[in-house]
């Protein structure tokens, strides 16, 4: 598996989930969204109504379903927790909705990613608190309204330019989540290597964080590769060697590139020139879905100034050129 994919194994969640920070104030980075909605949740709090609806945006691994689990436990309302791909038809939601308590939390991860019957019957719960009911099958169903307490959507989306409009404007308070700056990755490893019971050496853990693509996900794992290094090593310690080495068994380049994004940028160099070319011709070039490509490499190549989007498709910037220890060819040096 690649190093920064999405959690899948029951090792690396029950592992996710010790480390996730629990209060917003033990949460680092994202100071903006994280002020923003400690106001909404406070004031919320004060009235003693659920507040608006709630949706998170950002790439994987930023800490969307932590800030989800968060705003639960800091309104102290149970969470219920469920994603797009789960829901996909209309009676799938209808049974989650009814059975939601008054005030209880429901979060919905890849929002994006539901059905357009469910979307339709969501945006319609979260303004008025009701659903309908279909009973029966063809000319003889009836819809019958049913009230729902009042409660509080989570959405979170890698992609919030995809959600219909309608379903967008019903969420109150929107957050996109950045990559981290490093030095926000450093109090996180400092926290997790903590909680994992690991000595660790400011250089060592400096040297993760600058690896880690901006990513709290990656850091976390990138710690948990560095504490095998040292052990199989004989030493209990995060220390600067143990990380170097570590990450550089693990495919982690100096810049926190991984194998993924220097496929991608090979292939923009070698295959295409520097580009421009079409996302789905990239992403079949590197083997992966265009959606992967997009979502997960992409936002930190650009952001870091490997990749440029074009109105024409993606192309390499010099930056890539003299990362991959290539000569761009002329036309592209201008
Ligand atoms: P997302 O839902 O955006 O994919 P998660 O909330 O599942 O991301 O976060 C992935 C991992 O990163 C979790 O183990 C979580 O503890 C950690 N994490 C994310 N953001 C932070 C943060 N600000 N501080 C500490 N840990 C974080």
């Amino acid at each position: 598996a690649r190093i920064v994919d999405a959690g899948s194994d029951t090792d690396e969640r029950q592992v996710e989930a010790a480390l996730r920070p629990k209060r917003l104030e033990d949460f680092p980075g994202q100071t903006r969204v994280r002020e923003q909605l400690g106001l909404v949740l406070k004031a919320a709090r004060r009235r003693g109504t659920p507040p608006d609806h709630v949706l998170l945006s950002g790439p994987p691994g930023l800490g969307k379903t932590t800030l989800a689990m968060i705003v639960a436990s800091e309104l102290e309302q149970p969470i219920r927790i469920t994603s797009g791909p789960a829901i996909q038809h209309a009676g799938d939601l209808a049974s989650v909705l009814s059975s939601l308590a008054e005030g209880e939390v429901l979060f919905l991860d890849e929002i994006h990613r539901m059905s357009r019957s469910a979307e339709e019957m969501l945006y319609l719960a979260m303004e008025d608190f009701r659903v309908d009911v279909i009973i029966g099958k063809g000319p003889g169903a009836t819809a019958i309204p049913l009230e729902l307490p009042p409660f509080t959507v989570v959405g979170a989306t890698t992609r919030a330019g995809l959600l219909p409009a309608p379903l967008r404007d019903r969420f109150g308070f929107t957050g996109h989540l950045d990559y981290y700056a490093a030095a926000d990755l450093v109090t996180i490893l400092h926290r997790s290597a903590r909680l994992l019971g690991l000595e660790a050496d400011e250089d060592g853990i400096a040297e993760i964080a600058l690896r880690s693509r901006g990513t709290p996900r990656i850091a976390n794992r990138l710690l948990r590769r560095v504490r095998d290094w040292a052990q199989v090593h004989g030493e209990d310690r995060v220390t600067h060697i143990a990380a170097r080495r570590a990450l550089e068994l693990f495919d982690v380049d100096e810049r926190g590139l991984d194998r993924l994004d220097r496929a991608v940028l090979e292939a923009l160099c070698r295959r295409f020139n520097g580009g421009p070319v079409g996302l789905s011709t990239l992403a079949v070039a590197v083997g992966e879905e265009p959606d992967t490509v997009e979502t997960v490499a992409e936002p930190y190549l650009v952001r870091e100034g490997f990749m440029i989007r074009t109105p024409r498709g993606r192309a390499a910037s010099g930056l890539a050129w003299e990362h991959l220890g290539l000569t761009p060819p002329l036309d592209a040096q201008s």
